[in-house]
């Protein structure tokens, strides 16, 4: 199966009891035990597992083409996991992208499980300096985000995985802007790809829920299925099932998000109050080429910062009409956003720049309500 049948078909049937052809939604907590103690179905507890849970595990292995899916009750939530259940052999530190989604460094810099790693963060574009960096002290993990959110930075998922893998650290990639529809990490040779579900999976803004895709079984895998059910940061089954939902139309819609992204990036590239674009899919990007390879296509989430300071690029944020200024990104509504003052002290985003993650709305309409608030400034 193809990826549009199979982001419709993999982990679902017709239910089997009423004929219904969308899965129902399963709020059951708890399933009967059969006289001989077992359970017909497999399901004991829903914290353990449930229909909704595991129809979506299976869809989202079968988009990554991965061994195993394990869900979590947000992003965040699927990201402190993997964290927390690298193996006791492997040291304990972890090298960073020198931009990636900030809520990563808040858990890292804030908590008991980030401060037990030791952190390097490293531009990942320089893979001589990626290698100086890992041979430098035994490492545990090398995190990939590709294209980084907020400075839309590419990396070259093959060549990083190398590196790495001489050095026995596990790859995690962190795929939320790309989506499966347009890069599979796994495919080039990541053992892990990771989800925040809530964004363009899900689709519309109206779920929480992160996903890990392992490549093979391994202890690693074992120990992410136990975290799952022993400390129970589960997803509920509704959000599961709005999951399911959205996926459906995942590789449509990112069709959409793309062009549109594309034809707003050529524009904002050629305006005169706009300093820098940062899209891969303009040739001008340092990481056009790589996305090129790696990509299906270049996605919707890009940044661009405006000549001028950090008031006009607010000032921008609060004179759009049909972007939203919010956070978040991968909805049907646009979304605009100046990463600096949401980040605060721990920034690393420049004071002038503003992220966009562009919806499914009519293009035209983008670009004039973008032009309207920068004739503005
Ligand atoms: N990864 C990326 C790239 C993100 O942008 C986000 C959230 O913005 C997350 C992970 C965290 O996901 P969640 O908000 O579902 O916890």
């Amino acid at each position: 199966m193809r990826f549009e049948t199979k982001a419709i078909h993999a982990g679902r049937q017709v239910d089997p009891v009423t004929g219904a052809v969308t899965t129902p939604i399963h709020l059951s907590t708890t399933y009967e035990r059969s006289a001989d103690g077992s359970y017909t179905d497999g399901f004991m507890y829903s914290r353990g597992d449930n229909p909704n849970r595991r129809s979506l595990e299976e869809c989202l292995t079968a988009l990554e083409q991965g061994h195993d899916c394990v869900t979590f009750s947000s992003g965040m939530a699927a990201i402190s996991a993997i964290m927390e259940v690298l193996p006791e052999d492997k040291p304990r530190r972890i090298i960073l992208p020198d931009d990636m989604y900030f809520g990563v460094l808040t858990l890292l810099e804030e908590t008991d499980l980030g401060k037990s790693f030791d952190i390097t963060a490293v531009d990942m574009k320089n893979l001589d300096q990626l290698s100086q960096a890992v041979e430098s002290k035994a490492t545990g993990i090398v995190w990939i985000e590709t294209p980084s959110n907020p400075q839309i930075k590419v990396t070259d998922i093959a060549e990083v995985v190398k590196i790495a893998e001489k050095a026995g650290a596990v790859t995690v990639v962190d795929n939320t802007t790309a989506t499966p529809v347009l890069q599979n990490p796994l495919l080039l040779g990541a053992d892990f790809s990771l989800h925040s579900v809530t964004k363009y999976i899900g689709g519309h803004s109206d779920l929480l829920l992160g996903a890990v895709v392992a490549k093979e079984d391994s202890p690693m895998l074992n120990r992410l299925r136990t975290w799952q059910h022993a400390k129970g940061a589960v997803p509920s089954s509704f959000d599961c099932w709005l999951a399911l939902r959205g996926v459906q139309s995942l590789s449509a819609r990112m069709s959409v998000h793309c062009s549109n992204a594309k034809v707003i990036a050529e524009f904002l590239s050629q305006h005169e109050k706009v300093e820098a674009v940062h899209y891969p899919g303009l040739p001008s990007h340092p990481g056009h080429s790589i996305a090129a390879e790696q990509m299906r296509d270049f996605g919707g989430l890009m940044s661009f910062q405006v000549k001028g300071n950090d008031s006009d690029a607010l000032q921008i944020a609060n004179t759009v009409k049909i972007f939203t200024q919010a956070t978040s990104l991968g909805g049907t509504h646009s979304y605009i956003e100046h990463r600096a003052s949401v980040e605060q002290e721990l920034t690393k985003a420049p004071a002038n720049l503003l992220r966009l993650s562009i919806g499914l709305e009519n293009v035209k309409d983008l670009i004039e309500d973008l032009n309207q608030a920068l004739s503005e400034i």
